[in-house]
């Protein structure tokens, strides 16, 4: 990411929410995002997942300029590299939880590998579950349903907002257990916006934001 700026204009101002961001991520690595609320941490990891469009400033994905893509294009990238968990879980709700989770597949045209989905439902601890509906299922197995979702096609780098800042500790625990040993055993890179000091500690590299900018960086000993 270099020179990364958002600014979201109305008729009445413009709101510059990101400004002047440099940040690069290496392969494999582990990051954690924290600042107050507003600081535009939520806004920077949406223009990472191609989400939506940086006003100026370019952000490449393993190579590739986003700027520089279509916008098919840069949906593709997405598709096979990115893995994206929402601060409110987000899955579709009439999907049942091993549908939701086949839905990166079907996006990169990859049927007919439901076991895949399956297993990783398994792994989740959620073998029984996979003919629910979001609706029928706890926070904590919702989380651990988008989880799934966000890495059943192996992305080099799981995106995730607050994905335990709606859940208790006992629930959360679990979820970070799950995040850390996907980055240890797939090698899968990780970015977490979090206001927990405790789950920032788990990331080697902890960046603080504050009115759009980073204004300071730590590594942690992990
Ligand atoms: P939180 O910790 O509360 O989730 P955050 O650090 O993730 O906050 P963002 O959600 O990135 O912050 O928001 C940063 C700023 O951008 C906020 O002031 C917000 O009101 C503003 N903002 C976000 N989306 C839009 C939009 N679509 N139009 C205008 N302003 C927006």
């Amino acid at each position: 990411i270099q020179a990364l700026q958002k600014i979201y204009r109305n008729p009445q101002h413009e709101l510059t929410v990101l400004n002047d961001i440099n940040l690069t991520l290496e392969a494999g690595d582990t990051l954690a995002i924290t600042g107050p609320s507003g600081s535009g941490k939520t806004t920077l990891l949406g223009l990472c997942a191609g989400l939506d469009d940086a006003t100026s400033g370019s952000l490449k994905l393993d190579g590739q300029a986003f700027e520089n893509l279509s916008q098919d294009a840069r949906a593709a990238l997405r598709n096979r590299l990115v893995g994206f968990v929402f601060q409110n879980f987000q899955l579709i709700p009439t999907l049942t939880a091993l549908e939701n989770v086949l839905v990166p597949l079907e996006l990169r045209g990859e049927t007919g590998r439901q076991k895949v989905a399956e297993a990783l439902l398994h792994e989740v601890g959620l073998g029984k579950r996979m003919g629910h509906y979001p609706a029928q299922l706890s926070g904590g197995e919702q989380q651990r349903v988008a989880l799934a979702r966000a890495f059943v096609h192996r992305p080099k780098i799981l995106l995730a907002d607050e994905p335990t800042g709606n859940l208790d500790a006992a629930t959360s625990a679990p979820i970070v257990e799950m995040l850390f040993r996907l980055n240890r055993e797939a090698g899968t890179a990780l970015v977490i916006v979090t206001h927990d000091p405790g789950l920032a500690a788990k990331a080697r590299r902890v960046v603080k934001m504050e009115g759009g900018k980073i204004i300071a960086e730590e590594e942690n000993a992990v």
